[in-house]
Parts: structure tokens; sequence; C-alpha cells
């Protein structure tokens, strides 16, 4: 897919770096191997998606960053791009953290860093798009919107969600994070996109638009599915947006256990 097609959103820039795994777990490396930027050369016109491939694969050796844009206070917003074989096609991505308090499912995404991948996976990590609430422990990022109350997608002001813990913005999509991940999708043209979160220790699962993708994963981590419905979400944009289908996989409130963790690696690899 190419990203002017749907959207001819601005041009983005990105950076890639190479992913370097030690002994003291995943980090990224301090400067780009490479660079380029979308639409560098005609302002608003990306290019296609093959040209990214081409710097991902076969010219770098394993995992490739992509910093994809940067959160309201400056920080980096990266995404890890994995390939079961140089013709994966199964296109899943993984969002570890959108509320800056809930971090268990950073736990996944760095084991998918590492783990070994089917051979016809294209596995997109985006280990947080919410930095800034990260750093302070909040919810919500550093102007105070809840992240999955802004998407351009049902949202709605008013109540409980023009202030506080779930306030939406002023207006759909207003928040740098949410429009680089817009961005992002619309690059990645994902089938699946699963989203961490705690408390709730339940696949949230709207069965009628996600169908049996969600259910299997539920099966697989073991945990009950049930569906509430929300304004703005990031799951409700993407399957209006026709990008895949996407849900919840909510933590319980304590750390999972490393074979939980494992457990939700290999449902990842495994969806459909
Ligand atoms: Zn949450």
């Amino acid at each position: 897919m190419v990203l002017r097609r749907r959207w001819g959103v601005r041009s983005i820039a990105l950076s890639i770096g190479l992913l370097i795994s030690g002994s003291a777990g995943v980090v990224f490396a301090a400067a780009p191997v490479a660079s380029f930027e979308i639409g560098a050369a005609g302002g608003n016109v990306p290019p296609e998606r093959g040209e990214m491939e081409q710097l991902s694969h076969p010219a770098f050796p394993g995992p490739v960053v992509l910093q994809i844009g940067t959160s309201t206070e400056g920080r980096p917003i990266n995404a890890v791009h994995r390939r079961g074989s140089l013709n994966a096609s199964r296109t899943i991505v993984a969002v570890g953290v959108i509320h800056g308090n809930e971090l268990h499912g950073r736990l996944v995404t760095d084991r998918l860093m590492t783990a070994a991948l089917p051979v016809d996976i294209d596995l997109w990590i985006v280990p947080t798009m919410n930095p800034d609430g990260e750093v302070v422990g909040s919810h919500q990022n550093a102007r105070g919107v809840d992240l999955n109350r802004n998407w351009p997608a049902s949202w709605e002001t008013g109540t409980h969600h023009s202030s506080g813990r779930h306030y939406s913005g002023v207006a759909p999509a207003s928040e740098r994070e949410v429009q680089v991940m817009m961005e992002f999708f619309a690059f990645v043209d994902p089938a699946v996109t699963v989203w961490y979160h705690s408390p709730w220790n339940r696949i949230d699962c709207n069965e009628a638009r996600v169908g049996q993708t969600c259910l299997d994963y539920a099966a697989a981590v073991g945990r009950t599915s049930l569906f509430s419905p929300r304004p703005g979400t990031a799951t409700d944009w993407l399957m209006t947006a026709g990008l895949g289908v996407s849900f919840v996989s909510e933590f319980a409130a304590g750390a999972p256990s490393a074979a939980e963790v494992e457990l939700h690696v290999n449902a990842v690899l495994d969806l459909s």
C-alpha cells in the first residue's frame, strides 16, 4: 500500500538504526545507521513501501529500528521491523504502551524483538507510543490527553472526556502521538494490531468486528473475552479506516510471569 493513496498526510522523517541485543537487554543503537525522509523530495509524496523494504532488507543483518516520529516533548517514537523471511506478508503490529502507567506490554514487545519468527510474519513492534507519559508514570500524554480517546473514530468530548483521566483532547487526532501512529499504520497497512493495557486481565474483543482473531488470542493466553465500547479508541479507528483488525489485551495489575509473557509472545506470532 502507498501512504498517499489513503491519507495524503504530510511528510514524516524516519531514522533507521540497528537493534542491539546484549546481556543488559534490548537497547537502541545511539546513532541511526541510515535515515531517509518520506516525501523529502516532493513534499507530500512518500516513497513506495518497497523503498523502505529495501532499506530494511537484506542490507541490514538484524531487526531495524525506525524512528517514526516524536512525542509532544520531543522524545522518539520508535518502531522495530522484523520479518520471518524476505517474502513474509502476514503483517502484524504489537504496541507495548499507550497509557504511560500500564507497562506490562513492554515485556511482550521486548521478547518479540529477539523471539524466533515464523517464516511468513512481517512484524512491527512499537514499544511505546507514549514516551512522555511513561517517563512520569502518567496515564495520559504530556498534554493530559488520554491517547486511547483521541483517535478520529467515534470521538467524543463532554462529560468525563472533557478533562481528567479520560480527557479526549481538543479535537480528534489533536495529539502528536496519535498523528504519528496514524501515519505509521497507513504506511504499514497491518492485518492485525494488538495493544497492551492493564489491569483488567482480559481480552477486549469486539467480536462482531474482529471475529475469530481475538478469540483465538484469548484462548491462547487463557483469558476471557469481554468488550466494552469506548469513544476515540485506536482499535476503533484502525478498523473504521480499513487497516486490518485490532484488539486490546489487558494484563492484570501485577507483573505477569515469564510464562504468561511467553504465551502472549506466541499468540502474537500466531495472529492472522
Ligand atoms: Zn489502558
